[in-house]
């Protein structure tokens, strides 16, 4: 009885801590790898989360074509199996677990998530969950109401099995292949798809209370850089929480390769986002990982006005977010509702310091808002922008050399890529040399030979013999 007691007491101690003593650890463990150069003081990766996470190798298969496409040539040749699938994503969600403690985002992402059945995908999210991920599926949205709420619900009870979903829906003209339009014309023909997407999680959210965070995900070249701004502007108020932008890189299946990419710069994308964002974006008060690798911006609007979440030039703001590191870390938020007062408490307790300043942010993030009378009669919705750039395969591969070797390139372009794969915030795991690897390495030095294995492993199924 005595010992029951003394367990939970110990268990409740570490449940109410900002931080798990395991992603405490994990971040300390990042932050000692992270280069020099990014060791900013508005540096996340670290302090905040551990990076993103993605799974590879679980249902390699597309039935769209994109251009370009970041997967190798064979990944249509090997067969989605979702036994295949829950068995490698548990496997290699376990070690991101073991590595990276809990609280994780973590993407469910191949290949087509929603060909898998409705089953093998809900069981596939439920293991990230049991491994204490956060995770969300990286879709073309090319699928209907009835796929999302056999996914949702349960076959036996038709009771929801998954409370939330997150789902990141990739829209852009340089894909192939979706029903009702084969080959998009412009990017705004493709607003009438990406609006029945998000209308399809309302209703879910609707009919059965299953709650839901949608990104949009677009690919950005020299032919759809001028609608990058159209985009946002005709569908950020349709439902999406985040806009991800990856300007194409030489990567994956060359075949799929078809303009010049590098015809523009990252910056160009950046000004076509603030564009369409109608204002300034603060995208240098958080770093996640490498600048050269992401843009973060955090904020939102109330009605059409936006405010950023943290204003860079303002010293009190940055303060702030210092103050609040050190309170509370990779503190999960999303919490119930008492836990989560247990741990802002804690947090204050260590740290008192950060309620005054805390309360100094929020007066400022209000009047950023228009004031609390605006906001009152007109409550404010968050949205993200992102910019992600990835990197050619031909600069990728010889670093990722160099790196495990354990020597620093003299070329000049190589050496940026390594200190980038270094500061990577986007890796995916590999139980099998218990290593992390980043997206970049993944898709221009591991997917090719892995898929050939895979496509040995799951072959597709022969043709059936004619009558
Ligand atoms: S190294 Fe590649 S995958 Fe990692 S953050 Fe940079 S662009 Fe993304």
């Amino acid at each position: 009885m005595f010992a029951r007691l003394a367990a939970r007491a110990r268990e409740l101690e570490i449940e109410t801590r900002p931080e798990h003593p395991d992603l405490a650890a994990a971040l300390a463990r990042r932050w000692d790898e992270l280069p020099a150069h990014v060791k900013t003081p508005n540096q996340m990766l670290g302090r905040r989360t551990a990076g993103c996470e993605g799974t590879h190798g679980v249902f390699p298969r597309c039935n769209l074509a994109c251009t370009p496409c970041y997967h190798s040539r064979d990944a249509n040749r090997v067969r989605v199996d979702g036994e295949h699938t829950v068995r490698e994503v548990n496997r290699q969600m376990e070690q991101l677990r073991r590595e990276r403690g809990p609280g994780q985002n973590a993407q469910l992402i191949g290949g087509e998530v929603t060909l898998l059945s409705p089953d093998d995908h809900a069981a596939a999210l439920q293991a990230m969950v049991a491994h204490g991920r956060k995770p969300m599926s990286m879709s073309h949205g090319d699928f209907d109401y009835a796929y999302l709420e056999a996914l949702a619900l349960d076959p036996r009870s038709g009771r929801p099995r998954l409370e939330h979903l997150s789902f990141a829906g990739h829209f852009d003209s340089m894909m192939y292949g979706r029903r009702g339009i084969k080959r998009a014309a412009s990017e705004a023909a493709l607003n009438p798809y990406r609006k029945r997407f998000c209308e399809m999680f309302d209703r879910l959210e609707r009919e059965h209370g299953v709650t839901h965070y949608l990104a949009h995900n677009m690919t950005v070249t020299p032919r759809n850089l001028d609608q990058v701004a159209g985009v946002i502007r005709d569908c950020r108020d349709m439902g999406f929480r985040m806009f991800s932008f990856q300007p194409a890189a030489f990567i994956g299946n060359q075949s799929r390769w078809r303009d010049e990419y590098r015809a523009f710069s990252s910056e160009e994308v950046w000004q076509a986002i603030e564009q369409g964002a109608g204002a300034r974006l603060h995208h240098r008060a958080l770093q996640i990982g490498d600048s050269r690798c992401n843009r973060t911006a955090y904020g939102g609007y109330r009605g059409d006005r936006y405010f950023p979440l943290f204003d860079e030039d303002d010293a009190r703001d940055l303060a702030f977010l210092a103050q609040f590191l050190e309170a509370y870390g990779g503190m999960d938020f999303a919490a119930p509702k008492a836990l989560l007062a247990a741990r802002l408490a804690r947090g204050i307790g260590a740290r008192p310091s950060v309620l005054p300043r805390a309360a100094g942010w929020a007066g400022r993030l209000a009047r950023r808002m228009g004031g609390l009378r605006a906001v009152r009669r007109e409550p404010p919705r968050a949205l993200t922008y992102v910019m992600h750039s990835f990197m050619d395969a031909r600069d990728v591969r010889p670093a990722w050399e160099a790196i495990q070797r354990g020597e620093v390139s003299e070329d000049p372009a190589i050496r940026a890529t390594q200190e980038r794969l270094q500061a990577c915030s986007y890796a995916m795991a590999h139980p099998e040399s218990d290593t992390l690897v980043p997206a970049c390495a993944q898709h221009s030095v591991f997917d090719p030979l892995e898929n050939l294995a895979l496509m040995r492993e799951l072959p597709q199924a022969p043709p059936a013999p004619s009558a």
